[in-house]
């Protein structure tokens, strides 16, 4: 069984404490990351998806050449060794992983439409240094929508709508965790593929970052995915009882919903400064899995773990 994990901030990380000798490559998680070669070889990722990040606390001005560092990271440190984690641009490369065996995927996603700057060309530019996946939101509003924290809750503004036609047009995936609920429904519309990468369930933990059944419903009708996420806070409505269980209960209302065929994972890990006991890094993703195959059957514990988000790239990168 393989995995694959629609979310991690690997890259803000590396961009962030770029003075602190972090080494994705280096030994264990001493050196500061959740997600580390020797942890997703260890649990058997076949992909992960690397986002850029760019944090509200840098300006405006500076938030394209943020972003790019971060791509920049994601090649020098991350790809570095092409022999050992390739970048994946499309679903044949994906194909190509899983024939070959031996290697890791990497697929990077923005996360926040905010470096973009307004601007369709760097959406272009993004994509030809191998962004696939787009979120148009963090918590805030930026040119293309709100975000779920922003408390007027506006959809997609006009840039929105041209940015989704245009990632549309490129053949990226559109990702609506952290999108407000408005900007939701106006992405529903479009028919561009859509995932939440790593957003829980309204119905089981209040949190305004999860969604509320009418949309998982929405995703489920419309092929998307819903990447159940590890973020203490979107578990449970106490952190400090977020447990392995709390996140078996989001699958449950989601399959209760009719989405077992949409369950996917998107860790947020090293997005995140508390975890679920037991699942600190990519190495406790074997655990996760071993925790599904005691209570469900094995064909439907392997599309949670990789096979739906698999699919789902190959059908649309
Ligand atoms: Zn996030």
């Amino acid at each position: 069984m393989y995995w694959i994990d629609g979310h991690c901030d690997v890259l803000f990380k590396l961009w962030k404490n770029k003075e602190d000798g972090l080494d994705f490559y280096g030994n264990g998680r001493k050196n500061g990351l959740d997600v580390t070669w020797s942890g997703v070889r260890k649990s058997r990722v076949l992909l992960q998806v690397f986002a850029v990040f760019v944090p509200p606390e840098v300006p405006r001005s500076q938030s394209w050449q943020v972003a790019l560092d971060q791509v920049d990271r994601f090649y020098e440190e991350v790809v570095k060794e092409a022999d050992r984690l390739r970048p994946v641009f499309s679903g044949e490369d994906l194909k190509d992983l899983k024939r070959k065996g031996g290697r890791i995927g990497g697929l990077l996603s923005l996360e926040g439409a905010d470096a973009l700057q307004g601007s369709l060309s760097h959406l272009r530019l993004l994509y030809r240094l191998g962004v696939r996946q787009v979120g148009l939101t963090w918590n805030h509003a930026n040119e293309a929508a709100d975000g779920i924290e922003e408390e007027r809750g506006g959809g997609l503004t006009r840039f929105g709508k041209q940015l989704v036609a245009e990632m549309d047009r490129l053949g990226m995936v559109l990702d609506v965790s952290h999108l407000s609920v408005k900007g939701f429904w106006d992405v529903m519309e479009t028919g561009i593929p859509v995932v939440a990468s790593h957003s829980n369930t309204r119905a089981v933990c209040s949190h305004p970052r999860n969604l509320l059944d009418d949309q998982v419903r929405a995703l489920v009708r419309n092929d998307g995915l819903i990447g159940v996420t590890f973020v203490p806070r979107f578990i449970h409505d106490d952190p400090d009882a977020a447990t392995v269980d709390g996140i078996l209960r989001h699958i449950e209302h989601i399959c209760s919903l009719g989405g077992e065929n949409r369950i996917a994972f998107g860790s947020d890990f090293d997005g995140i400064d508390q975890k679920v006991p037991g699942l600190e890094g990519s190495e406790a993703l074997t655990m996760l899995g071993e925790e599904l195959l005691k209570r469900y059957p094995e064909p439907l514990v392997r599309k949670w773990c990789g096979e739906n988000w698999y699919d789902f790239y190959i059908r649309h990168l």
